[in-house]
């Protein structure tokens, strides 16, 4: 069996540190969440390669460049917040119960949704909730949110999203069509009525189904 350990310290300095992420709590919480646990079996050895793996239902972990990332572009910190829409395997919403407070994640696949609540489980994350449903439209019972991450790409960033944001705030999502090159953006709360948005550069997602995303 591969050292696990000694990959996950290898991905951080080479992967992330090595690519310019800086936030120390980030760097702390992607040593410590084990990525392999959220991957299936076939995958496992593959778990700290620099890239997407298959998951179930048809669906991809993000490459953990793309996660640091985003957490990052999203100002997540100690203290937050934080949706996360698109939790798929958990990995990321993991990564983020590490860092924030507390975490609510949405995934529109039921079995996806209880693999991860079973890791989160297993884990000891008590202060991440994964709820199964359509994100899109985000999750107003919840909000307003220090941080929202969306991990799937959309149409259009929804005004129902921009709104569950505190002011201060960002969200940090893709946009584009499925299959084609998208843009990942974040757009910040500047003020009751007022947001700024920031292309972060080309990126490749799953698109976001659902009321706000694209359809079926
Ligand atoms: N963050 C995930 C992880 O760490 O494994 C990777 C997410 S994967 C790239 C995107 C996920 O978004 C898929 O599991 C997909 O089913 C989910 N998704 C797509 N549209 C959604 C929606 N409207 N609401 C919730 N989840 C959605």
């Amino acid at each position: 069996m591969p050292d696990f350990a000694a990959l996950r310290d290898a991905m951080v300095d080479r992967q992330l540190a090595g690519r310019g992420i800086r936030s120390a709590p980030l760097l702390a919480a992607m040593r410590e969440v084990p990525r392999e646990l959220f991957v299936p079996e076939g995958v496992r050895d593959f778990a700290y390669e620099d890239g997407p793996l298959p998951i179930e239902a048809g669906q991809t972990i993000s490459q953990p460049y793309i996660v640091a990332l985003m957490i990052e572009a999203a100002g997540v910190r100690p203290g937050g917040h934080v949706l996360e829409i698109g939790a798929g395997s958990g990995y990321a919403a993991a990564v983020l119960s590490r860092v924030a407070d507390s975490v609510i994640a949405i995934e529109r696949h039921g079995a996806l949704a209880d693999l991860a609540a079973a890791r989160m489980a297993r884990l000891g994350y008590g202060n991440v909730r994964i709820v199964a449903g359509d994100g899109s439209a985000g999750w107003p019972d919840a909000a307003p949110y220090d941080a929202i991450l969306a991990a799937a790409s959309g149409r259009h960033v929804p005004d129902v999203l921009k709104r569950q944001l505190k002011v201060g705030g960002a969200l940090v999502m893709p946009l584009g069509a499925p299959g084609e090159v998208q843009s990942l953006f974040r757009i910040s709360r500047e003020g009751e009525d007022d947001w700024a948005q920031h292309d972060l550069g080309p990126v490749r997602f799953v698109p976001l189904i659902g009321a706000e995303g694209w359809k079926e």
